[in-house]
């Protein structure tokens, strides 16, 4: 049973993980009393977009370390931008989490703090740490200098605080044009850090934003909301990605020049998670869809969360995944086999196995025997469901005398190393009898539609009593119980380990042949009883998912050949 479509309850993360200065720094604060033993994390998404594999390592690691020391995580949307965010992103974020077998504490908004972080933005003025700057982003911006070269103050830097505090209860009035005027801090134009130059605090911005509606027409930025969030709700240890390293600072002068009645949440930052041959950055993936690379977030091929989900990838698998590669300082990009060599045994040891023929090849036994009403006899094998887990039983299999086996498992001449079935040679039909490949039909235009065989009734199982040997075992479905189904194969969505890193747009390096759809296969009966985001092995093929939605639609999960361990043998 795939757990796609399931709510699994929160699962605990294994206690060691490569790596992990955070769980150290936990550790450390415990035995100095830092917060009382208190541990307390939260995964701060902005709802502008679906869950991709990245944030599942940084979903790992805030549950995780909560989890590793009896703390909470909480989910806090950072909403502070009206433009981009919509609640139906809110929801699937949290489904995602779920998923992956996580399930927040509380779930919390940067817009429940709007009012007070607006009172302390006064608070900041009133202290003389807070001025409006009436210049556009532009201007600012190219002030701002650069590293190694000078910051310009703002012609408005020393306003007094009674016009500071006028102006900034204007801009929130709505008296004032978006983009007008901004709500600095006052820092340190001249420090080596950009972050710390007079950062901006508050935009003026008119956009309905899906929670507080038109109440606000001015919106703090990321890092005026960030910590100060976290203090409120009492996070104790917010983990973050390596770019903002350069915001640490700011983050702390924040919550030291408030002088806030909490304990101070400490900010550590990890490296982000990137993998070969696929992109994950929300701007990125939303331009795939857009240009129409792919049908949409949950496409397959993409690496969102949904998408993994519906492609049969199991929560548990990117959650074994994500523990593996650990939290550590250095960017790198694992590579997609990593990845896919942890779907694969997880899925060995849960999928069922079946048989499918996704390029049917009618096959003939002309000797298969007829009943006493001139039908053809049909036998049932008894076969394994998964020969990794005993307990998962047997199942009966319909055989009889007309079959389809993969086009490619014959060949009329048999190139070199050719071993399956070709005129004149034997093979195994997996679990039933020897056949023997005796002639061809083609149709006008020429192309084989039909393999003649005869069959050795002494080989029932598989097997010839004389022992002689056949060099190959194909799987097969029988014609008369098949069922329809269709097939998609995925390849790799990009065809460079780094997409777009030769011209800057990755869409330069998209595969074009990413997508291959089956629409005529035929599979066993069992098939039908799949259930929807079910995974199951076809044998000899592959993982595959029957998607979420659509009957007899299966999408390849991941092939059966481990290619990470390949990789790892060189
Ligand atoms: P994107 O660049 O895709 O828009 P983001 O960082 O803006 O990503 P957020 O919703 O702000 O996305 O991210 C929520 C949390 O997930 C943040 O703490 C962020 O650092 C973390 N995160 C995002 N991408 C990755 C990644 N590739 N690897 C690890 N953590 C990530
Ligand atoms: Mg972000």
């Amino acid at each position: 049973m795939g757990e796609a479509g399931h709510r699994v309850k929160s699962v605990l993360v294994n206690e060691t993980s490569a790596n992990d200065f955070i769980a150290d720094a936990v550790r450390r604060d415990n035995e100095n009393g830092t917060y009382s033993g208190r541990v307390q994390t939260r995964f701060p998404p902005e709802p502008n977009g679906y869950l991709h594999i990245g944030h599942a390592k940084a979903i790992t690691a805030d549950f995780g370390i909560a989890q590793q020391f009896g703390g909470i995580c909480n989910v806090r949307f950072d909403d502070t931008n009206p433009d981009t965010e919509e609640s139906e992103y809110a929801e699937s974020i949290l489904e995602d989490i779920r998923w992956l077998g996580f399930e927040p504490a509380n779930i919390f908004h940067a817009s429940d703090y709007f009012d007070q972080l607006y009172l302390w933005a006064e608070e900041l003025i009133l202290k003389g740490l807070a001025y409006v700057d009436d210049q556009d982003v532009e201007t600012i911006s190219a002030q701002r200098g650069g590293y190694g070269k000078e910051g310009v103050e703002s012609p408005f830097r020393n306003r007094t605080v009674e016009e500071n505090l006028e102006l900034f209860r204007r801009m929130r009035d709505g008296e004032f044009p978006d983009g007008t005027r901004v709500l600095r801090a006052k820092i340190d134009m001249q420090s080596e850090n950009m972050q710390l130059r007079d950062p901006v605090m508050y935009r003026i911005r008119r956009g309905h934003h899906f929670r507080t509606g038109d109440k606000w027409c001015i919106y703090p930025t990321y890092d005026w909301a960030h910590g100060q969030s976290d203090a409120i709700e009492g996070v104790t240890h917010s983990m973050c990605t390596l770019e903002f390293v350069t915001h640490h600072a700011l983050y702390d002068w924040y919550l030291q020049h408030l002088a806030l009645p909490f304990e101070k949440p400490e900010q550590y930052e990890f490296a982000r998670l990137e993998l070969t041959y696929t992109v994950t950055s929300k701007r990125r993936l939303r331009q795939l869809i857009e240009e129409g690379h792919v049908s949409g977030w949950d496409d397959p091929r993409m690496p969102t969360l949904r998408a993994l989900r519906r492609r049969g990838y199991p929560a548990s698998a990117i959650r074994s995944f994500c523990q593996f590669i650990g939290v550590n300082k250095t960017n790198s990009r694992h590579s997609i086999e990593e990845l896919e060599s942890f779907v694969r045994t997880d899925l060995n040891r849960t999928a069922q196995r079946r048989m499918a023929v996704i390029r049917p090849l009618r096959v003939v036994i002309d000797n298969w025997p007829v009943d006493e009403n001139g039908a053809p006899v049909v036998e049932y094998f008894e076969v394994a469901n998964n020969p990794e887990n005993p307990g998962d039983g047997t199942r009966m299999v319909p055989f009889s005398g007309v079959l389809f086996i993969e086009r490619d498992d014959f060949a009329e001449v048999p190139p070199p190393k050719f071993f399956r079935l070709s005129i004149g040679r034997e093979v195994r039909l997996r679990g039933a009898y020897l056949v023997t490949a005796t002639d061809v039909v083609k149709n006008p235009e020429g192309e084989i539609i039909e393999v003649r065989c005869s069959y050795d009734p002494a080989s029932k199982g598989g097997n010839a009593p004389d022992g002689r040997k056949v060099k190959s075992t194909m799987h097969w479905v029988s014609e008369q119980f098949a069922l329809d189904a269709r097939v998609r194969l995925y390849d790799r969505l990009f065809t460079a380990e780094v997409p777009g890193e030769a011209t800057g747009n990755p869409i330069d390096d998209l595969n074009p042949n990413s997508l291959e759809e089956l629409v005529e296969c035929k599979v066993e009966p069992a098939l039908g009883d799949t259930a929807p985001g079910e995974v199951v092995q076809f044998e000899r093929l592959g993982y595959f998912a029957l998607d979420p939605a659509e009957p007899m639609l299966f999408h390849r999960t991941v092939g059966l050949r481990d290619e990470w361990a390949k990789l790892n043998k060189k």
